[in-house]
């Protein structure tokens, strides 16, 4: 097992981490900007090194800082949590050339996966049903020639693309030129990589994606999918698992279709794949995330597999403890993202001072979070303060007791996001069940009218 731990994020996926860590008797580093000196994950680590200022560019994104951490304090293991650098092939290198643990996959098997032209290549090629799209395109005329046999629309994405950004939808000739520069422009600045491919655009899918989980031995397993079709501007706000849309016979196909994937690039440790189901039925695989997600929770909740403890045991090099067999899902899991943002101004980032806290509690209910009354929410960073995880026996009673756990949490001081899940959660059509990710643009309206 790992001598210490570094964990190179912040927030509630770095306390995450750490509560891991401690379980299994695994001191930790945190590592935090000027900005998050008061942040939990200082306080809740056996060590903590302010790496730099507020500026992640500066902190949570300088290999330079974060490695010397590392080798002063004698960590054999880094986890970089989600988002920074999570998804850096280079880091994981860096990692590997320094003897310390890189908590995710090879960088060999990021490389294959992060790139999202590529990992489409590797799905073809393992029968693994992917969207109609195209390796990387150079000229307009390449892609006239897709959106002709494809038809409209067609979606542009940047290769090294993430987290909803470097994607434009085209939906005639005319529109090709402008959104083919700005798409290049966008993901040169955002990902260092101007590369686009195209996509057919599906209308109006449903977000599926399958958790699976490998160790250095080869055993995989896949626990179920997560629907995350509540989306604004292609961001997730609420998740579940499992997905209404989704029976045991597709679960399984899409579990198997997953575990191909992963074996494919030799995938080791927690790994997501990403489906669009479109409203034939059919679905394709659309990436890989090679990390933890925020969403996560959801499948714990249901599987009972601590996924962030599995995650350190099988980068430690133990075996999975788990054989597909052993996989059992029980009843039904919604989350809903607590962002420090105003959702009647347009979801405006709202930082601030939480001048009072109460967060909700009860069986089956479950907060992830790094504040507190008293904390004062940096603009630096992403505006997630928390996630509220509500399991029930079944879908009515999970939306039910997550309802009552939105109306118990109390947080002063700031807007939130906590207004917008109840309206959401209330919904005579996500009640339903019957949704897919034309479901935000629609509720407005429903909202809209019932005003009138
Ligand atoms: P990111 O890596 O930025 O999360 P994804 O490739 O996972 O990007 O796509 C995010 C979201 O964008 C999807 O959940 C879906 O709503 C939308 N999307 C992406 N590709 C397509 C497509 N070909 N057709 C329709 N919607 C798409």
């Amino acid at each position: 097992m790992f001598r210490k731990v570094l964990i190179a994020n912040r927030g509630e996926i770095s306390v995450r981490i750490i509560r891991a860590c401690r379980e299994l008797g695994i001191p930790t580093v945190a590592v935090y900007s000027e900005a998050d000196a008061n942040s939990l994950h200082v306080r809740l680590a056996t060590d903590s090194y302010c790496i730099g200022p507020a500026d992640s560019a500066k902190s949570y994104l300088s290999i330079p800082a974060i490695m010397s951490v590392a080798e002063l304090t004698g960590a054999d293991a880094i986890h970089p949590g989600y988002g920074f650098l999570s998804e850096r092939a280079d880091f994981a290198e860096i990692c590997e050339q320094h003897g310390i643990k890189f908590i995710g996959p090879s960088s060999e098997s990021m490389r294959k996966m992060g790139d999202k032209a590529n990992a489409r290549k590797t799905m073809i090629d393992n029968d693994v049903p992917v969207i109609p799209g195209t390796p990387i395109v150079h000229t307009v005329g390449e892609i006239k020639k897709f959106a002709k046999k494809a038809g409209y629309p067609i979606i542009l994405k940047a290769t090294a693309g993430g987290g909803g950004k470097g994607m434009r939808i085209v939906r005639n000739d005319d529109e090709i030129d402008t959104n083919f520069t700005l798409c290049r422009t966008e993901a040169g600045k955002a990902f260092g990589n101007p590369d686009v491919y195209c996509e057919k655009y599906l209308e109006n899918p449903r977000h599926i994606e399958v958790q699976i989980i490998g160790d250095k031995f080869g055993n995989y397993i896949y626990l179920g999918e997560r629907d995350c079709s509540v989306q604004r501007r292609h961001q997730k706000l609420l998740e579940e698992a499992p997905s209404p849309a989704i029976d045991e016979k597709t679960r399984h196909k899409m579990g198997e279709a997953a575990i191909r994937a992963a074996k494919a690039v030799k995938y080791e440790g927690v790994g997501t794949c990403e489906f669009l189901l479109d409203s034939d039925g059919k679905w394709y695989f659309m990436e890989m995330n090679t990390r933890i997600q925020v969403e996560h929770c959801v499948t714990e909740m249901i599987s009972q597999v601590d996924i962030a403890r599995q995650q350190i045991l099988v980068a430690s090099g133990e075996r999975l403890q788990y054989k597909q067999r052993d996989i059992q899902l029980k009843g039904h899991a919604i989350e809903c993202r607590i962002n420090a943002e105003n959702p009647s101004k347009d979801f405006m980032p709202c930082p601030g001072v939480i001048d009072g806290y109460l967060p909700p509690g009860g069986f089956g209910v479950r907060v992830d979070s790094h504040v507190y009354a008293g904390y004062s929410i940096p603009p630096y960073y992403d505006s997630m303060i928390g996630k509220l995880i509500c399991w029930g026996e079944n879908r009515n009673q999970a939306r039910r007791r997550m309802y009552q756990a939105l109306k118990e949490y109390v947080i002063v001081g700031i807007e939130t996001t906590i207004p917008f899940h109840q309206a959401v959660i209330e919904d005579e059509v996500f009640k339903s069940g019957n949704f897919n990710t034309s479901f935000l643009e629609d509720f407005y309206k429903r909202q809209n009218d019932s005003k009138k």
